[in-house]
């Protein structure tokens, strides 16, 4: 019997939190170990995209969280700090040794069990030439373009938000490609970058915006609205992945797109590359010492996770993205999955 023994749980993003207030609501007491400052993780970067209306991207339910788990008491946070170690007894998990990213002092947390929410890494396409990132002025990531329309700093990238300009947003780069390893969709950005494009018509109505895809993955109740707004202002949503992005002599960006059978040649000023999710930096280290398997992308491979029976990693949870890429609804469905599995097993933890 574990006598109320804590759960650790590794990561404060979507899945950390969400998988920390589903146990702490049922009298679980947990404690949240977070590498970084602050609680969050990536979705504290992405920016509110609504426009006259809320489009409901779900990146406010990360405060929610956020509020929910520090008024609770049967949670305790560790920021700063990152796994260094698991002791077992048998097959029962004793402790986790933490260790400080700061200055690597350890220490050790008593546990019965164990969650892995270490999430993933957004794709660096400067990885592969083909994309200019990072070496033609104006094509920047989704990443970026979250981030500087969250904090207000738009004109970083746009000098005169004033003008008319064209911009593109070019899907799947970092995902569904077989070349870099990843031949798997990330399944958030089809959405996330057509709220983002939206967002940006409705607040600059005098920029031109395009959307190549290969097939627009966009689910849920959201979806009809989203499509049928995307016509009615005008964004223009184009089947074809677009070849080698070219800097013209004017600074314009010109792609090759595929027009009725026939190339035509394009111009963009701006180019947003929306990025896959990838491994999060780690990620290694992590199965290594929870004794977790990857899968052959690099996420950590969920047959050897879960409920006790699923060895070889009895005691050891696993939530969101660090095992499948996706959104936060999806990570929120997996971490109730996670939670309910250690409710049912607790007591022979
Ligand atoms: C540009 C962009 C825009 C997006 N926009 C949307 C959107 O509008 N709507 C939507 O639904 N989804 C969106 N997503 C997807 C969303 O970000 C993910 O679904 C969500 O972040 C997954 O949460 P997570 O907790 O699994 O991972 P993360 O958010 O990555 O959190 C993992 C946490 O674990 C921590 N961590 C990592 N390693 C360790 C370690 N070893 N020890 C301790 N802590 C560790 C990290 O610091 C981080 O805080 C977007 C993604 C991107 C890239
Ligand atoms: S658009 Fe997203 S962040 Fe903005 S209010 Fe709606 S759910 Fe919240
Ligand atoms: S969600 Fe869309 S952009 Fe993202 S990988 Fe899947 S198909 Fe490509």
């Amino acid at each position: 019997m574990n006598k109320n023994r804590p759960i650790v749980i590794l990561g404060g993003g979507v899945a950390g939190l969400a998988v920390a207030d589903a146990l702490a609501e049922n009298g679980l007491p947990c404690m949240i170990v977070e590498r970084e400052t602050a609680l969050g993780g990536r979705v504290k970067n992405w920016a509110c995209t609504a426009t006259d209306r809320c489009l409901g991207c779900y990146c406010c339910k990360v405060d929610d969280l956020i509020q929910s788990v520090r008024s609770s008491d049967m949670v305790s946070v560790q920021l700063g700090w990152e796994v260094a170690r698991l002791v077992r007894d048998g097959s029962k998990i004793e402790s986790v040794g933490i260790r400080s990213v700061q200055t690597g002092e350890e220490k050790v947390a008593d546990a019965c069990a164990v969650v892995a929410a270490v999430g993933f890494e957004p794709y660096n396409p400067s990885e592969k030439g083909f994309w200019g990132y990072k070496r033609l002025d104006g094509v920047a990531t989704l990443v970026e373009l979250n981030e500087w329309v969250q904090s207000g700093n738009l004109r970083s990238f746009v000098s005169d938000v004033n003008q008319p300009l064209r911009i593109a947003f070019f899907q799947c780069v970092g995902s569904r490609d077989r070349s870099i390893g990843a031949n798997y969709c990330s399944e958030y950005c089809c959405s996330a970058s057509l709220r983002m494009a939206l967002h940006l018509r409705y607040s600059y109505p005098q920029w031109d915006i395009s959307l190549f895809y290969i097939d627009l993955q966009i689910a849920g109740k959201m979806a009809g609205a989203l499509l049928k707004d995307a016509r009615s202002q005008g964004i223009h949503l184009i089947q074809g992945v677009p070849g080698e992005i070219i800097q013209a002599d004017d600074g314009r960006l010109s792609i090759v797109n595929v027009k009725n059978g026939l190339n035509a040649r394009e111009e963009f000023d701006k180019i947003i590359l929306s990025t896959g999710q990838r491994p999060a930096r780690g990620m290694n280290s992590v199965a290594e010492i929870l004794g977790l398997k990857l899968n052959e992308f690099g996420f950590i491979s969920q047959s050897h996770a879960g409920s006790q029976e699923h060895a070889p990693a009895p005691g050891v949870y696993v939530a969101g993205t660090c095992a499948e890429p996706g959104n936060i609804q999806k990570t929120l469905l997996s971490a109730g999955r996670a939670a309910a599995l250690i409710l049912a097993d607790y007591s022979n933890l």
